[in-house]
């Protein structure tokens, strides 16, 4: 990312990857190792405070505490519910909110962290969706939401895990900011998560994937929802631009640069929609053989949804149709349901600063 300048307005270092920390220290005639010193500091020891960072110069702390300030977003509230999951609701200025969702299970404790304030792709059955789009979020915005949930959790000795971008928002629509923010979680002075522990779920940007696989290799979900076409059009209305065919062929040029990693296939599952066993067989078709597993999310009701969850049976004989053909499928359980964080609940506080939404464009350009 561009070189932190010198300039009257404080830096948030949590806005900054190791390299764009370490061209803000050459423009202040510093070493590059000062970037992994200040890394360390902020992310392995949680400090705040650049007066206790005591490997560094007297003159270069009072240069940090000159220039830059470590800002993280206000908690408006936090919500827990029965079965561990935590919610928060964090300002984002201007009457705008997002939400950060935490998710223990045995063996991992999950952080689904947002990308943008609203979203603008109008995905048919996403109470995000809902509310418009309002605008993305910084580096330090996205970072500032792990900081936030690790140090509120170290309080009671919770841990974070994993690390997935499935809050509000396209991560792959705000290419800028998540790549430098993935790369913090990944990097050894930062979080230092595992590349498998961190997962971008994207709607299919096609360019965006291509170039990711570049950029910062993580663990790559895709919300394909529909094997056809013409459903995934009416679900998933960016399908129309990058059709199915062309987002699987970006999945398995993805995973050939992964080397022996797949690729997590999110499905929601509407009752009556796209729950059927021809459509399970669809779906084989299209990604047997290949480096696929798909997870099956039971749909999550909000107000003014007129879509419903599938029968529990009808969820079954789906799972079973895909794995009978040897795709490994799980059945994602919903969390936090009775606090509204479990996936697509999430509305926040999004003032539609648009009307020129996805789904909207595509129905006016329609003949
Ligand atoms: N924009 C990204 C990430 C956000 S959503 C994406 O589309 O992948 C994370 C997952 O939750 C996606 O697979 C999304 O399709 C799914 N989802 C959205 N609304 C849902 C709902 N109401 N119930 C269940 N899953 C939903």
């Amino acid at each position: 990312m561009a070189a932190a300048a010198d300039t009257a307005a404080p830096l948030n270092p949590l806005g900054f990857d190791r390299a764009g920390l370490e061209a803000m220290f050459a423009a202040w005639g510093e070493k590059p190792f000062r970037a992994r010193q200040l890394m360390q500091w902020l992310y392995q020891r949680g400090v705040h405070d650049f007066d206790a960072m005591t490997d560094m110069s007297k003159a270069l702390r009072t240069r940090l505490a000159a220039q830059c300030r470590i800002e993280l977003p206000e908690v408006l509230s936090e919500q827990h519910s029965s079965d561990g999951t935590v919610k928060w609701l964090l300002n984002m200025g201007a009457s705008q909110g997002i939400e950060t969702v935490y998710i223990p299970e045995p063996g991992r404790a999950t952080l689904c962290i947002s990308s943008q304030v609203g979203c603008a792709l109008d995905c048919a059955f996403c109470a995000t969706a809902q509310q418009g789009f309002n605008r993305n979020l910084t580096c330090a915005e996205i970072i500032g939401q792990v900081w936030l949930a690790r140090e509120r959790l170290a309080a009671t000795g919770r841990e974070i895990t994993n690390v997935v971008f499935m809050g509000m928002g396209e991560p792959l629509a705000n290419y800028r900011a998540v790549v430098p923010a993935a790369r913090l979680l990944i990097d050894d002075f930062g979080f230092g998560l595992s590349r498998r522990r961190v997962t971008i779920s994207t709607s299919g940007l096609v360019p965006q994937m291509h170039r990711l696989a570049d950029d910062c290799n993580v663990a790559l979900a895709v919300s394909l929802h529909a094997p056809t076409d013409d459903l995934r059009d009416a679900l998933v209305p960016i399908n129309r631009v990058h059709p199915v065919a062309e987002l699987l062929d970006a999945c398995w040029r993805y995973a050939e640069r992964q080397a022996s990693r797949q690729i997590t296939f999110e499905y929601v599952m509407l009752d009556g929609v796209n729950d059927s066993p021809a459509l399970a067989r669809e779906l084989v078709r299209l990604l047997a053989g290949r480096p696929a597993k798909v997870n099956l999310i039971p749909f999550n009701a909000f107000p003014g949804t007129h879509y419903r969850r599938s029968s529990e049976a009808a969820m079954l004989r789906f799972q079973d149709e895909l794995n009978r053909r040897g795709l490994r499928t799980t059945i994602r359980r919903t969390r936090g349901g009775d606090i509204d964080a479990a996936c697509g609940q999430l509305a926040g506080r999004v003032a539609d600063r648009t009307r020129h939404r996805l789904g909207e464009r595509l129905r006016v350009a329609a003949p």
